[in-house]
This record gives C-alpha cells, structure tokens and sequence, in this order.
C-alpha cells in the first residue's frame, strides 16, 4: 500500500516519554514502508497547558530520535509564527459555520460537575438535546448529536476494515467549546483534510476519536477524510502495567537526553517494555518487533 502523508501530532501539554518515542518511531517506520511522507503538527490549541518549554522538547525529541520531518515547523519560532493551530482559527470557524447549518448540533450547558452527576458511567448522555437551547448562547458548549450516526466504517491498515458504532464514551462530543475555540475532534479533523493527510496513525485509546472524527467528516461533507486509511497501535505500557504519562520522570525522553542516551538506549528501553525476547538496540530490530 502507498500513501502521501502521515503525521506525528504531539501536544504540547508536557514533557515526551517513551510512549510517545514508540508512537514516532513506530510512524517513521509505517511512512517508510508505504511511502508516505511525515507531516509534524503540534496541536497547541489548549491555550492554558502551553508551554513554549513543551514545544521546544517536541523539536529536541525529534532530534534526539533522529526522525526527520517532511513538513511542518522547523523550530519553536517557526511554529509560532507559521504553523500554530491559532493561525488555522478561520478554517475551524468554516467548518463550524457549516455545521451549525447541518441541524445536527445542539447547545449544551452542562457542567462537568452536572455530567457526572446525571449517570454513573459519567458519559453525556444527551441531557440538552431536546431543550432547544439557541446555538448563540453564552457559555454554551456546541456538540452533535450522534444518535442519528450509522455504524462508522474505517479502512485500516494494512487491509482490513473497522465497522463499529461510536462508543458511548463518545457521544455527543463537543465540537465546539464553552470558551468557543473548537474542540480536539473538530481541529484535528479540519487539519487532517486541510494538510491532506491520508493515513493516520495513533494510537489505540484514540479509536473512538477516529470513529467520532469520521462521523464528523460525512456531516461536515469532506470528502477526503472517508479514504483515509487508519492504523492504530497498542499502547506501551511502564514495568507496572500501566500507561506511561508526560512527566519528568525516569521514562521522559528529556531525562534520557540530559543522561547521555541515545536512539539505541531508547530502542533498548522501548524493546523491554514491547516485551522482546531479546534485547534491542537497532531500528531494524525494532521494525521486525512491529509485525507489519
Ligand atoms: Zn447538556
């Protein structure tokens, strides 16, 4: 199979881990074999977890992963004055202008709080549907609804399909914030079309944002994202089992930097944590663990 374009899409909310390492490198190595070129897009609309600091890891892991970017940002000037999502703000607008003439969204002013005292499960389970709260309300987040949603279909890689309903996780997520920015799902799709990107890669806790995402993208009529091809990939977990966070802990790729490693210690680590056999150190090494 070939594609044009990936992308590696960190958020700049903290320091890069392992985890993330293994997200990279393993998109390195998926754009390697189809042909596909690597697009870097730091999603930095969540204003209030910036950092420049986080950017700037984000350029310094690159290096240090020695992963080479096709497109995007070169350094922490350039993706502010160039490539931050703020600049994309009047595509977001579009997309949501389109939407709000759809019929599909409605006016949602629940609080966190009133969410999860509604359900035990704590998913928004349509309170504000039918209270015909106007979409031009102050403080009024925007979100669809996905009652109407058939089953979504996703082609994944490399030759399968995935056919599930949204999660209910998922429902009736947020396209549009409190704060009126656009949500996650709402930017990351409009970037994803905008930037041409037709295979994505992430990973497994973010199925059900593709699944939300492809929705999305038949309301709001792009019709480029329904080609798109997804791959999702396990997730790396620390010694204990348990999913590795941004921190500037023992496994943050700035302590590793700051100690001397280098990308065969990485691979090293990130081998043990995959469960190898036997000790790695090379990126073919690596590559024969993906089973791809
Ligand atoms: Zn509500």
């Amino acid at each position: 199979m070939k594609f044009n374009l990936t992308r590696i899409a960190p958020t700049p909310s903290g320091f890069l881990h392992l985890g993330n390492a293994y997200s990279f490198l393993l998109t390195q190595a998926l754009a390697e074999k189809t042909g596909a070129k690597i697009l870097l897009r730091i999603d930095d609309l969540d204003r209030e977890r910036y950092r420049k600091e986080y950017v700037q890891d984000i350029f310094d892991s690159l290096d240090f992963l020695e992963i080479s970017i096709d497109q995007g940002p070169k350094n922490l000037s350039d993706f502010e004055q160039e490539w931050s999502q703020i600049h994309r703000l009047p595509l977001y607008q579009n997309a949501l202008q389109k939407l709000s003439d759809s019929n599909q969204l409605f006016a949602c002013t629940c609080s966190r709080k009133k969410i999860q005292s509604m359900d035990s499960s704590g998913y928004y389970l349509g309170h504000c549907l039918d209270r015909k709260i106007p979409l031009d309300r102050a403080e009024a987040a925007w979100r669809i609804n996905t009652l109407t949603a058939d089953l979504i279909e996703l082609c994944a890689f490399p030759d399968h399909k995935i056919i599930q309903p949204i999660p209910l996780d998922t429902s009736f997520f947020i396209v549009r914030k409190k704060d009126q920015m656009p949500s996650y799902h709402l930017a990351s799709l409009v970037d994803d079309q905008h930037f041409e990107v037709d295979f994505i890669i992430r990973g497994m806790d973010l199925l059900s944002s593709s699944l939300a995402q492809s929705y999305l993208s038949e309301v709001i009529d792009f019709k480029n994202f329904k080609y798109s091809t997804f791959y999702h990939h396990s997730i790396l977990k620390d010694r204990k089992r348990k999913k590795l966070s941004k921190s500037e802990g023992a496994t943050s790729l700035q302590h590793l930097r700051k100690n001397g490693k280098n990308l065969s210690d990485v691979l090293g680590l990130i081998g043990e944590l995959m469960g190898s056999p036997a000790p790695i150190s090379t990126m073919n090494e690596f590559k024969n663990l993906l089973n791809f």
